[in-house]
């Protein structure tokens, strides 16, 4: 089979060297006019990779596991106990992970997934999740679920519009059931439910209609008067400055995108990046690469879909990176960017209009995202010609596909193929230069990896977790990466002066810090200063973003003095303090070579016989004993690790997340864990707040461990420090943030109201 490696290197051979750049467009010619041979072999190259990349399933076989999946989802539901609620829910969990498999596994095989959903659609409702159990019972119906059977889906959803409150479709749907031939349980079934109709639309009438969201939302939000866009050509280019004092915590702005690519296949919803949590809609075309959390989502990111479904069924983007979103970019803007495309004549003309435009300025708050995506910076300029070659035989191999396997011309409308041809991998290639420099990376709290949503000892309810499993929300994961051509204004600073949280699509931009009237209001485009040296950043700026920070972090006379205050060691030998002298060395307990750490006065290479001691005691903490051994040896790491070391501040939160998980397997703890787990999580909460800050997810992690030993009642909570945990929970996205805030209320709230802490409610 051919790779990417393979079919890139071989037409990098035949594309000369590119010696002076000019711009996009001319780099996608250099592949488009080459010597006759060359571009016959280039063009082959190109389509022999697309035509090798298909990966095809064998249906069959995908039928039977799917249909396992399904049969062993059903014995655990018949099976399940009428009698006691909580093994009845767990029963219901796992029937409903295994038919979630069964969707999963079933490809494209209608009759298997037909089934899986009107099964799963069953479970869910049984537990309660209406919303998802209705979309699966009209998934169902779109598979063809057998018609004789179809009012017991329908009298399904009846059931579940109910419960949503929804009167126009739970009309809709008696409506229908009234015209069928039912029996006599579903004919009752069908008069409480058309009593419960009646209440509904009494109790609605004398309601006031809520509004309805529209679909079109505007990319940016929320739009404080607390900054403006400054436009001072010259060095500094278009920054960002605040008009008048901003308190730390407020809200600078809040920006939307149309366009982001979620980093991982599976996790999030490719139309609202919201995490798909119990019940995920696949794609059947692509090979499950694509979930959605509903069928509303699935039905909006239907046109953007249909040009992407074939190249991720090929698996072809995960191999481009960055060009993804790239193409993803040209897919959101372009026909905003066309206006200007058709009215050149010539293909020349065409690109210069649309330079022309980028050049301009405009009233960067209130322009549209696809005018402030046009006009971001790119440092294509200042790149080797190797890394210029690579990115347009990604831009072009992403245009012949879009060419070739996606009708996407035909819905632009346009002819003239050779023009468009270099056109939109020009476009993609300038896409490509501007997200390498200004495109962002969101992250977000999830369930930790080894889990599973349905994991049947997590849920008491939907959103509601039993008590000692919030610990299990301490992964903190990319999950996105997004366009954000408003927060792209924001130049760089190694100490940042915002703080970004995601939510799905929107990005919160809240001050850091307290920002006084015309400061600059900066982003950081690396690791800040607490967690890289000076000499990493530079390097990485230099690279990447082609400056040279100038900031006070970078100038200073100690720059890395803080930095280096998360890892200062006591050298086994001699007792000197020292830190590391290798970059590589500095989380040396993360990477996979034996590095070999020596103490920069007596060259004595450090033994860290500490390290090995805890890290077996941790496979154990199931056990009293080795749990006490765990935390005297915690408590030796003093003498080796200073102050806040990185180090320790890792072993703290491994022994933490090992001990809560061996309770939750049904451990008992002492009071003696209880006293010194609060002491190690005390002193992890502390380090990270200042190593990362208090309003970071790697903070807001780590307070689940804080969550579960206040809710079992064992960790003393200052009022301080409850108000803290309700302001970090309002920075998680909207559908984690449902998660924590009713684990808040259900255990912790009840506990401090009993201890005299009033009004501790936090808000959903
Ligand atoms: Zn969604
Ligand atoms: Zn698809
Ligand atoms: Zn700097
Ligand atoms: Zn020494």
């Amino acid at each position: 089979m051919l790779t990417l490696s393979k079919v890139f290197g071989e037409q990098n051979e035949l594309v000369p060297f590119i010696a002076s750049y000019k711009n996009e467009l001319e780099t996608v010619k250099v592949l488009h006019t080459l010597p006759a041979a060359k571009q016959q072999r280039f063009n082959e190259l190109t389509h022999e990779l697309l035509d090798s990349l298909d990966d095809v399933h064998d249906l069959k076989a995908c039928a039977e596991r799917s249909r396992s999946n399904r049969e062993h989802g059903n014995a655990v539901y018949t099976k399940r106990s009428k009698t006691n609620e909580s093994d009845r829910r767990e029963s219901l969990l796992l029937a409903c992970h295994l038919y979630t498999q069964a969707i999963l596994q079933a490809e494209n095989v209608h009759e298997e997934l037909c089934l899986g959903y009107a099964n799963r659609g069953m479970a869910l409702q049984e537990f309660g999740l209406y919303k998802e159990a209705y979309d699966d019972c009209e998934c169902a119906l779109e598979y063809g679920y057998p018609q004789k059977l179809q009012h017991k889906l329908i009298m399904r959803q009846a059931h579940c519009a109910w419960q949503l409150g929804d009167v126009h479709k739970l009309s809709e749907h008696l409506s229908w059931l009234e015209q069928q031939q039912l029996n006599a349980g579903y004919v009752n079934q069908l008069e409480q439910l058309q009593q419960q109709l009646t209440k509904l639309q009494e109790q609605q009438s004398s309601e006031p209609k809520e509004e309805l969201a529209s679909e079109q939302v505007p990319s940016l939000l929320i739009l404080g008067k607390n900054h403006k866009i400054s436009a001072h050509s010259g060095i500094k280019g278009r920054h960002m400055v605040a008009t008048q004092s901003i308190q730390s915590g407020d809200i600078i702005f809040k920006e939307q995108t149309a366009c982001f690519v979620p980093l991982e296949p599976g996790l999030i919803c490719q139309q609202c990046a919201a995490s798909v949590l119990y019940a995920p809609i696949p794609c059947s075309q692509c090979h499950q690469r694509v979930v959605y959390c509903s069928r509303r989502c699935r039905q909006l990111n239907e046109q953007i879909h249909s040009y992407e479904c074939a190249g991720y069924k090929k698996n072809l983007f995960t191999l481009l990176g960055v060009s993804h979103l790239a193409l993803r970019m040209v897919l959101c803007y372009v026909q905003e960017w066309q206006t200007e495309l058709v009215r050149g004549s010539s293909v020349q003309e065409k690109w210069k209009m649309l330079m022309d435009k980028a050049r301009k300025c405009y009233d960067w708050s209130s322009a549209s995202q696809g005018l402030l995506s046009l006009c971001m910076m790119s440092h294509l300029d200042k790149a080797a010609s190797e890394e210029l070659i690579y990115y347009a035989l990604c831009a072009n191999l992403l245009q012949v596909y879009l060419h070739k396997c996606t009708n996407f011309y035909e819905q632009l409308g346009v002819d003239a193929r050779e023009d468009w041809d270099l056109l939109i991998a020009a476009l993609i290639l300038r896409c490509a230069g501007q997200l390498l420099c200004n495109g962002h990376v969101g992250d977000t709290i999830l369930l930790r990896s080894q889990c599973h949503m349905m994991e049947s000892k997590l849920w008491r309810a939907p959103f509601r977790l039993h008590l000692g499993q919030m610990h299990k929300f301490d992964s903190v994961a990319l999950t996105t990466a997004l366009n954000l051509p408003y927060l792209a204004l924001c130049n760089h600073a190694c100490a940042p002066s915002i703080r970004l949280h995601c939510d799905g699509r929107a990005v919160s931009c809240l001050a850091a810090k307290q920002i006084e009237a015309d400061e600059e209001i900066f982003n950081c485009y690396t690791l800040d200063y607490r967690n890289s040296s000076c000499a990493m950043r530079q390097a990485q700026l230099q690279q990447t973003f082609k400056f040279r920070c100038k900031c006070i972090n970078c100038t200073g006379s100690k720059p890395d003095e803080i930095f280096l205050s998360f890892n200062r060691y006591r050298c086994e030998f001699c007792a000197h303090i020292f830190v590391p002298s290798k970059q590589e060395e500095f989380k040396w307990w993360e990477s996979e070579s034996n590095l070999a750490i020596k103490c920069s006065k007596c060259q004595a290479t450090q033994l860290f016989n500490w390290y090995g001691i805890l890290r077996n005691t941790l496979e154990f903490c199931s056990e009293q004993q080795q749990r006490r051994k765990a935390y005297k040896a915690f408590e030796e790491l003093d003498t080796w690790l200073l102050d806040y070391h990185s180090l320790k501040l890792h072993l703290a939160q491994q022994l933490i997340a090992a001990c809560l998980t061996a309770k939750a397997n049904g451990a008992t703890f002492d009071d003696i864990d209880y006293k010194q787990l609060s002491r190690i999580l005390d002193h992890l909460l502390a380090g990270v707040a200042a190593q990362h800050g208090a309003d970071s997810m790697t903070y807001i992690s780590h307070l689940t461990y804080l969550m579960d030993l206040a809710a079992f009642g064992k960790y003393k909570c200052s009022s301080e420090q409850l108000r803290a945990v309700r302001t970090a929970i309002n920075y998680l996205p909207t559908d984690t943030k449902r998660i924590f805030v009713n684990y808040y209320n259900d255990f912790i709230e009840q506990r401090s109201a009993a201890n005299g802490n009033a009004n501790a409610n936090a808000n959903a």
